[in-house]
């Protein structure tokens, strides 16, 4: 596979970085990525996920677009105010690159339907906004061993993880956040509130990595760095990380 006149041009500012180059460019066009939730994080992410050319993009939400939205979920506009997030972001996709391929979803999460969302992505992205959906997709992530970026926001703090729990000696992201949180709870940002940027710099993160990750068999970019999170402190502000280590307990990947 080669990339067109047209490609080339396009991804010009790629290509130039011996980090990634057209070998690079070529890999992210051949690669597909299941975004979960197309909100404060899914939103900006998506728009440097498109920008990056990965050719393929499945994207997931099931809520609507509100007026509250707008002051940190880039990709919509006043008049997108009722409109399914799902539908309006795929018409973003494809007025923004046509050349990228795009599926959604904007049936609600659950244990029984996120594995066949998952199945096949050479990764996910998850940044929706409480933990039994991101239980749900992890334990999928783990089943159908697709590598997991995990990104939350709330007031001015953010949280960028990526995980290969279907990998030995590799956390998932239930070791890390336990079981305690399988049940519904009410984990929004409705209650605490949440500056924009700061949304935006856990995305812009978020998707950096995911170009990392996708990169990383290439060499150039670096280890994808599993079982590390990143804390964005937007007070101080600081970017801080720790190491999560496999539990041989974790009732998902305890066994793998
Ligand atoms: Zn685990």
């Amino acid at each position: 596979m080669s990339l067109s006149p047209e490609r080339l041009d396009r991804f010009a500012r790629h290509i130039v970085l011996p980090e990634i180059g057209g070998a690079g460019q070529v890999a992210l066009a051949g690669k597909h990525l299941v975004l979960v939730g197309l909100g404060g994080i899914g939103s900006p992410a998506l728009q440097y996920l498109a920008a990056a050319g990965i050719g393929k993009l499945t994207l997931v939400d099931d809520d609507k677009v509100e007026a509250s939205n707008l002051q940190r979920q880039t990709l919509y506009n006043t008049r997108d105010i009722g409109h399914g997030k799902a539908v309006v972001a795929k018409r973003w996709v494809t007025g923004f690159d046509p050349a990228l391929d795009v599926t959604i979803s904007d049936r609600r999460i659950t244990a029984e339907n996120v594995g066949d969302l998952v199945t096949g992505a050479d990764l996910v992205l998850d940044g929706t906004d409480n933990f039994a959906t991101r239980l749900a997709v992890s334990d999928a992530c783990v089943a159908e061993r697709v590598p997991l970026l995990s990104a939350a926001v709330g007031r001015f703090q953010g949280q960028v993880g990526a995980f290969a729990g279907h990998l030995p000696g590799e956390a998932c992201y239930r070791c890390f956040v336990g079981d305690a949180f399988d049940a519904e709870d009410c984990d929004t940002c409705a209650e605490d509130g949440m500056l924009g940027a700061m949304a935006g710099w856990a995305a812009t993160f978020a998707a950096l990595q995911a170009v990392r990750v996708l990169l990383a068999p290439l060499g150039g970019l670096g280890e994808p760095q599993w079982g590390t999170v990143f804390l964005l402190d937007g007070l101080r502000p600081e970017l801080r990380n720790f190491r999560i280590t496999k539990d041989p307990a974790c009732s998902t990947c305890g066994h793998s």
